[in-house]
């Protein structure tokens, strides 16, 4: 098995060093790394934010370990070399058309939430969003009506081979949590939405061991916040995916702890091939200070282990690390805390 490690731009390299930490104290066997150069670091050296080397690898791997890409001093360049370019190059090149991101409280945290400490306290979710379908890439325009009147559209639809797709990754998901999966649309006023939920029950008689409930858009969003305990797996479209999972974040607090998975359709001999990375950016403004918190990192190492390498008790044994050392009070700066980039990788490491 091969995971290509992406490190990236600003504190990216720092917090791959300490995923890679816990990765070595695993020693799993049979296991290669490659590295390459990516976004504005590979710019560059290379000339490109994705050089045809890093995308080779990418593609002879079973997995994509990404640290972030980001970088000021690209800001004038031309679009398709702008460092965030490479990710969506990525994305279109390994057919990544699914997007995880788990929302998890942990144990001390809850202060930080937005929300009352009893109720942030039940959050323990996932949101599965779709990616490569939806209004963002339907026909667009603004045009100029005959009586001069500007009129701006977006074209909104769904293939139902698309949605069946994201619904066999999210039922799948929802067999390795509680078994209880929520499919989120707006099937009271949008097609798209109808023949969502109609796929998404034709998909469900695979999976009979599946709780599997709907809930509309405006509904979900409120019993987000009200009632977060409610829910395990939920699927969903782009465009309100990409709205329910910035609530979800905030709803359990730091940009610093949060992971993400993004899969595509490929299945690999161990699990499907993904790429995988935190939520936040490169955040030039701490780089290179040792001050960044590693966890959404290790966390994003913890998604790679489960669902590309299939090692979901080495998966588990590096979250279980990382909820003991927030436990312990190994907290970084943006969680108020006062431990460092190594400290902290050193410290999920030891309770490995
Ligand atoms: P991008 O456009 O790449 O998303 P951004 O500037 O919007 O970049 P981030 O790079 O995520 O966002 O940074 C937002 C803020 O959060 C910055 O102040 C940054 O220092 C802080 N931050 C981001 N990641 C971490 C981390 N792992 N540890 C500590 N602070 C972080
Ligand atoms: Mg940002």
């Amino acid at each position: 098995m091969k995971i290509a490690c992406l490190a990236g731009d600003g504190i990216g390299p720092e917090i791959m060093a300490e995923a890679l930490k816990v990765l070595d104290v695993l020693a799993i066997e049979g296991l290669e790394l490659g590295h390459a150069d990516v976004g504005g670091t590979a710019y560059h050296k290379h000339g490109h934010p994705l050089p045809p080397e890093t995308l080779a690898l990418c593609q002879a791997s079973d997995a994509v370990l990404f640290g972030a890409v980001g970088d000021p001093t690209c800001d004038a360049l031309e679009r398709h070399l702008r460092p965030e370019q490479a990710i969506l190059g990525l994305r279109q090149a390994l057919t990544l058309f699914a997007n995880l991101r788990p929302a998890t409280m942990f144990a001390g945290l809850e202060d930080l939430s937005a929300l009352r400490p009893e109720v942030a306290r039940q959050i323990d979710l996932l949101i599965v969003r779709e990616l490569n379908g939806d209004v963002y890439f339907g026909e667009k325009a603004i045009r100029t009506l005959p009586d001069g009147r500007r009129q701006g559209y977006d074209f909104m639809s769904y293939a139902e081979d698309e949605v069946r797709r994201i619904a066999h990754v999210a039922f799948r998901a929802a067999q390795g949590r509680k078994k209880t999966l929520c499919s989120v649309d707006k099937a009271n006023v949008l097609e798209t939405s109808q023949l969502w939920r109609d796929v998404v029950i034709e998909v469900s008689a695979e999976y009979p061991d599946v709780a599997l409930s709907h809930m509309y858009v405006d509904n979900a969003a409120m019993q987000l916040v009200r009632n977060p305990g409610q829910f395990d797996v939920v699927v969903t479209g782009n465009l309100f995916g990409d709205i329910l999972s910035d609530q979800a974040s905030m709803c359990v607090g730091s940009i610093g702890l949060l992971a993400s998975a993004s899969l595509g359709e490929k299945q690999t001999q161990y699990g499907t091939l993904g790429l995988y990375e935190p939520i936040h950016g490169s955040a030039p403004d701490i780089a290179g200070q040792g001050k960044a918190n590693p966890m959404a990192m290790i966390l994003s190492l913890a998604m790679l282990l489960r669902h590309s390498l299939g090692l979901e008790a080495q998966a588990a044994r590096v979250e279980a690390a990382v909820a003991q050392a927030l436990a312990d009070g190994i907290k970084g700066a943006d969680l108020g805390g006062s431990h460092g980039t190594a400290a902290i990788g050193d410290a999920v490491a030891s309770r490995l």
